[in-house]
């Protein structure tokens, strides 16, 4: 195969993958790992908002990723410890769809994403930072997003955009889910 063609295949490859480039997830992906799964969330409240957890329902809960791939970027959670879907009971799971499915109604509402990955990685070579405890991920996309998040991406600006996108996403799981 002549080196011009796969110079142009890879190319293709990298861009059809459209990585969003988020570099605070440094921090993560370097930084040292807690020792408990954080996803086995305390019976207490007091943390919720330290935790990002915006929902709590019955079976699952909402909480938004602090090492986001992009603004607004929520995960919906059982709150038992289980890495299979085949381990979730059917309450769970149904639980779980009803509350991705009110999130993206949030997210449009609230974030104006003109379109949102809902996915789930499952297991370490899928890509789960957390294989132990399954997330489903949903990640507001904007077109352009890619190359507007390298502009963005001032690590130290993060926590602040976390705490004040938290404040504005609290409010309507509140009122919706009341
Ligand atoms: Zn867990």
């Amino acid at each position: 195969m002549a080196t011009s063609l796969l110079c142009e295949l890879n190319v293709k490859v990298v861009l059809q993958m459209d990585v969003l480039w988020a570099p605070w997830r440094m921090d993560y992906i370097l930084g040292p790992k807690p020792d408990e799964c954080v996803f086995c969330i305390p019976e207490s409240t007091e943390e919720d908002e330290e935790r990002l957890i915006l929902y709590r329902a019955e079976h699952c809960f909402v909480i938004m990723n602090k090492f986001p791939y992009n603004n607004c970027h929520l995960m919906v959670t059982p709150y038992r410890h289980v890495s299979k879907l085949t381990d979730l009971e059917e309450a769970e799971a149904s639980e779980i769809m009803k509350y991705i499915t009110i999130s993206c109604d949030i997210l449009e509402k609230a974030c104006n994403p003109q379109g949102i990955n809902v996915g789930l990685n499952i297991g370490e070579a899928a890509g789960a930072g957390i294989a132990a405890h399954l997330h489903f991920q949903l990640v507001p996309r904007w077109n352009g997003d890619a190359s507007f998040m390298a502009v963005f991406g001032e690590t130290n600006v993060i926590p602040d955009h976390l705490s004040s996108t938290y404040k504005r996403l609290k409010p309507l799981f509140d009122s919706c889910c009341r």
